[in-house]
This record gives structure tokens, C-alpha cells and sequence, in this order.
């Protein structure tokens, strides 16, 4: 059963309808062979790109379809629920588009925007270390100026790890020291053929198979020094600000997850029977399904509550990270209950809620683990 939406306006419901045509027709047949043999899905990301869901919040003025985060992450729900590994990727790639979009020059995002915001380029955002994940501040990948020939550039030299589409996308937004401490932190814009960057092989995930999750290694790469973004030392800064919009991607992820895994359960409830009647039936498993829709409901509310306060202009990032934590929990627990709902083959491969719950670990460890989060809001709570 689709999830009943209360949208502002036909445009919104529109996109929603054509969305959801795309998932069924392009998606749903072949994810459970992709996620099974850990392939990726050729040509997938160029349709969605053709369909412009790849460029959605984004400003028309560049090239993006200018729709408000409210309609654009429930778009993002609407494609996690059929396939999630797609959806993240959605995601990332709006969250490398941010950097460029909100501290690069004029001059900068005449040049690059319109090729990412196409829907021909795929982008990937590479802050994460083997040694500085939740501790991003300690990164090492360096990044050394030179005014040498023909022009200014950087030689970036070290390692990335865990980046979401590592190998596959056109472009990387990458972060590397050129200083010390948290201000010695730069952001620059990597082109996916730079000479001198290479990457591992796919890490073997728990999940999302068909995306690759690699790791990057830069030796004597040089960069124009035009494709840094912002300052020297304004990084960090720049990687948290993106991280803010990308906490609700992954909330609306998390919920796309929980919801279809709901629907899963549902659709088992209603059909299986037990000691003479449906299972739904029975109190004890009714009211675990109630809890289940309860949870979606109010995850969804969050995510919602905090992207129109992003539309509004006013500010998110607590809000941000209360979805994040609700949305991804609840993700988790609602998975595990579909697994619990479907008995049996709900531990098999025969049914798609063993991969929702798999799919849905991650949403609370990606993007800020879920302490970070709690972290955030603490923070937000304490007075001077
Ligand atoms: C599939 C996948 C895709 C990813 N995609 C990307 C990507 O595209 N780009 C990118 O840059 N990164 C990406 N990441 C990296 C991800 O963001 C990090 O794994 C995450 O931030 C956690 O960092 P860590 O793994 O180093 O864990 P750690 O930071 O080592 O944390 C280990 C544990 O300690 C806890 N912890 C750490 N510090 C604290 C604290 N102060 N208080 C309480 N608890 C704490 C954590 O919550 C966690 O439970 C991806 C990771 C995965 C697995």
C-alpha cells in the first residue's frame, strides 16, 4: 500500500507518481539480483539522471530542479523503499554537490555545476579516514600547495577510506589537510580521472552490494588550485555544513527502509495463517504491527519537521540530527520486526526483509554514527 503523502501542491504529487513509476519499472526487477551477485546496476543512475530525481534540491539556476528538501527527501524514501543502496547513493551525490554549491565562487560553479547537476555526473564525497571516521578532525590525507608550472596546484598525497561510489562516480569532494589541526582542513573538487588517484578493491559490506564502497589512494596527485573550494582551512566547516542536509537524506533513507519493510510484514500478516485465523489476527502480533507504523509515522515526522525548517531558511541541524537518530532506530527495530513477523522464511533470502534489516544497520553508523548524533543534540541542550 503506497504511503498516503500530504504534499503542498499537484507538482509535488506529480513528481511522487513519476517516481514511483520509475521504481517499479526500472528498479524493482532487478534489485534482488544486483544486491544478491554484488553487481552494479548499469545505466541505472544515468536513467534516474535523465528523469532529473539525481537534481532535485538543487538550484534551477544551475542546473537543479529547484524543488524544496520537503518534497525531495520524500522522493528519496519513495526510491529507498524499492531499492536503498540507489537511494544512499542519491544522496551522497547531493551531499558532493553541496560544497560547490554553497562556498564556491561564481566563476567555479558556472564551470562544474551544470555537468553535476545534469543528471549525466555522479558524484562521491570522500571525509573519511582509516584512522578518522567519527573523529573527522584527525584526517591525514595532505594536500601540499605548489606554485609551479603550468599553473598553482596542489599534490595531494595519502588515503580515503569507506567513499560511497568509490571508482564508479565522475567526481569526488574531497577533504585534506593543508595546515594543522581542525582548521588545516581543506575541501577540494576531484575530477573521477584525476592521474595520480587510484582505489581499492569494494569493501565486502553487510549491505547495499550493488553500490561499491571503496577506498581511494592519492599518489603525487596535482589539482589546479581552482578547484579548491572556500578557503584554505575552511574544510571542515564546509564538510559539516554538507553533513547536515546529508543526516536528512539518510533519515528519509531509513525510512523508505522501515517503511517498505512494514509493508513486507503486512502484506505476511494478512495472509498467513495460524490456529485458525490470520496472523494479523492475533493481538500480540497486531499490536507489534501497530508499533511498527507508529514508528515510520513519527520517523517520517522528523524528517519532515527538520527539511521544512531547511526550506524556510531558518535553522536545522539539531533537528537534523534528532531525524537522523529517530529515523535510523526506528529503522532498525521496525526491520528486525518484519523479520520477526515473517517467522521462519523471514530469516531466508526468499523474502526481502532479511536485506531491509541489513540495509537498515547502516543508516544508524553512516553520516555521523548515531552517538554523534546524541553528541549533536546534547550539545544543543546544554547552556552557557
Ligand atoms: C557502507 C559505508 C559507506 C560509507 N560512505 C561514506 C562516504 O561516502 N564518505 C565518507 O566520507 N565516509 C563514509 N563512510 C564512513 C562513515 O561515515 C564512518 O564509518 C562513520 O562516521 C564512523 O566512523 P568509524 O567507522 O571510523 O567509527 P569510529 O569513529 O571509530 O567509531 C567506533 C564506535 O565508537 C563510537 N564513538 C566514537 N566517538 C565517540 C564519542 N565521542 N562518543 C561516543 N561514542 C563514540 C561510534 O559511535 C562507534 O560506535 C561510510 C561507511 C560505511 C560503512
Amino acid at each position: 500500500m503506497p504511503v498516503d503523502r500530504l504534499l503542498p501542491n499537484p507538482d509535488a504529487a506529480d513528481l511522487i507518481a513519476l517516481t514511483r513509476d520509475i521504481c517499479s519499472r526500472v528498479l524493482d526487477p532487478i534489485v534482488d539480483e544486483h544486491e544478491r551477485t554484488e553487481t552494479y546496476p548499469e545505466g541505472v543512475f544515468a536513467q534516474l539522471g535523465a528523469a532529473g530525481l539525481l537534481s532535485l534540491p538543487q538550484p534551477e539556476e544551475w542546473g537543479g530542479s529547484g524543488q524544496p528538501y520537503e518534497i525531495y527527501l520524500q522522493v528519496l524514501e519513495e526510491i529507498a523503499a524499492r531499492w536503498a543502496a540507489i537511494a544512499v547513493a542519491v544522496s551522497v551525490h547531493s551531499l558532493s554537490c553541496h560544497p560547490l554549491l554553497s562556498f564556491g565562487d561564481d566563476e567555479q560553479r558556472a564551470r562544474w555545476l551544470p555537468g553535476m547537476l545534469s543528471g549525466e555526473q555522479v558524484g562521491a564525497y570522500s571525509l573519511s579516514e582509516p584512522q578518522a571516521g567519527s573523529d573527522a578532525a584527525a584526517l591525514q590525507c595532505k594536500a601540499v600547495f605548489s606554485a609551479g608550472e603550468p599553473a598553482p596546484g596542489y599534490v595531494i598525497n595519502g588515503s580515503k577510506s569507506w567513499i560511497t561510489h568509490g571508482g564508479r562516480a565522475d567526481f569526488y569532494t574531497l577533504f585534506a589537510r593543508t595546515g594543522e589541526g581542525s582548521r588545516g582542513i581543506t575541501c577540494f573538487l576531484i575530477p573521477g580521472d584525476q592521474p595520480g588517484l587510484s582505489f581499492g578493491k569494494p569493501e565486502e559490506k553487510m549491505g547495499l552490494a550493488a553500490v561499491p564502497t571503496t577506498s581511494a589512494f592519492y599518489d603525487n596527485a596535482v589539482i589546479d588550485a581552482e578547484r579548491r573550494i572556500g578557503a584554505e582551512g575552511q574544510g571542515l566547516q564546509i564538510a559539516f555544513s554538507a553533513l547536515d542536509s546529508g543526516r536528512l537524506g539518510i533519515a528519509a533513507v531509513a525510512v523508505g527502509i522501515a517503511q517498505a519493510a512494514l509493508e513486507d510484514a503486512c502484506a505476511y500478516a494478512n495472509e498467513r495463517t495460524t490456529f485458525g485465523r490470520k496472523i494479523i489476527d492475533h493481538q500480540g502480533l497486531g499490536f507489534l504491527l501497530a508499533d511498527m507504523a507508529a514508528a515510520v509515522a513519527s520517523a517520517r515526522a522528523t524528517y519532515l519537521d527538520a527539511a521544512r525548517r531547511r526550506d524556510a531558511g531558518l535553522s536545522y541541524s539539531q533537528q537534523a540530527s534528532v531525524a537522523k537518530l529517530v529515523a535510523t532506530d526506528a529503522a532498525m527495530k521496525v526491520s528486525t520486526d518484519a523479520v520477526q513477523v515473517l517467522g521462519g522464511v523471514g530469516y531466508t533470502r526468499d523474502y526481502r526483509a532479511e536485506r531491509y534489516m541489513r540495509e537498515a544497520k547502516i543508516t544508524q553508523i553512516f553520516e555521523g554514527t548515531n552517538q554523534i548524533q546524541r553528541l549533536v543534540i546534547a550539545r544543543g541542550l546544554t547552556t552557557a
